[in-house]
């Protein structure tokens, strides 16, 4: 075994001339054939609104239960000039774009209200929301996280609140 005490041996200098100049040399590549050197996988929506400015955002979290029902928070969102969010299951099977996502990997809201349908409150979605002005949760189970945070909070089923809530705006702008 060989060892070598710490200090024993002194770094060399380098040579200043050395140092400031590198050694270039030409690479033949050839891309001949090659169709595809950038693959797009997902296109980032850049235009429209955004959710990071929304004033009001309606999120829809796995308790949705379905894609469809995802149409009632785009549908409550639009109805109270805002947007709809989504928690990242929703994104990862396909519900809704990125660009929709809230939380540590998705987009940061601030908005004056954050209504949350279906979403447990995982900390990593509440990065994304925990700056709003009020938030309003729905869900079945009492003791979700998301009440922990929520100024309003509904034990129910969101399908439910939600339709109840676009027929309550309705009649608002009927009336
Ligand atoms: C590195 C990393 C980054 C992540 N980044 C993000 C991120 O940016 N954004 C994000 O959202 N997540 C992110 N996640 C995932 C996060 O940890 C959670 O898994 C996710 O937020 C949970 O989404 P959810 O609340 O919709 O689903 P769930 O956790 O499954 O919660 C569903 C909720 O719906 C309730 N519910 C069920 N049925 C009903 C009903 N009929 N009516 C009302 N409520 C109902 C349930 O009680 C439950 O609380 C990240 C995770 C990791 C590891």
């Amino acid at each position: 075994m060989t060892a070598l005490l710490a200090n024993a041996v002194s770094p060399r200098p380098v040579e200043p001339a050395a140092a400031a100049s590198p050694v270039t040399c030409d690479v033949a590549v050839d891309l001949d054939g090659v169709e595809e050197r950038v693959r797009v996988v997902e296109a980032a929506k850049a235009e429209g609104p955004r959710l990071e400015d929304a004033e009001i955002v309606v999120a829809g979290g796995r308790g949705l239960g379905v894609s469809e029902h995802f149409a009632l928070v785009e549908e409550l969102a639009g109805k109270l000039g805002g947007l709809a969010g989504a928690s990242r299951p929703l994104v990862d099977d396909g519900w809704i774009d990125a660009s929709r996502q809230v939380g540590l990997t998705g987009r940061i809201t601030r908005p004056r209200l954050y209504l949350a349908a279906g979403v447990s409150g995982a900390t990593q979605h509440m990065v994304g929301c925990s700056a709003a002005k009020t938030i309003v949760a729905v869900n079945t189970d009492p003791d979700a996280p998301i009440f922990r945070h929520a100024r309003y909070g509904i034990v129910g089923d969101c399908v439910e609140v939600l339709r109840e809530l676009i027929r309550a705006v309705d009649q608002m702008e009927v009336t």
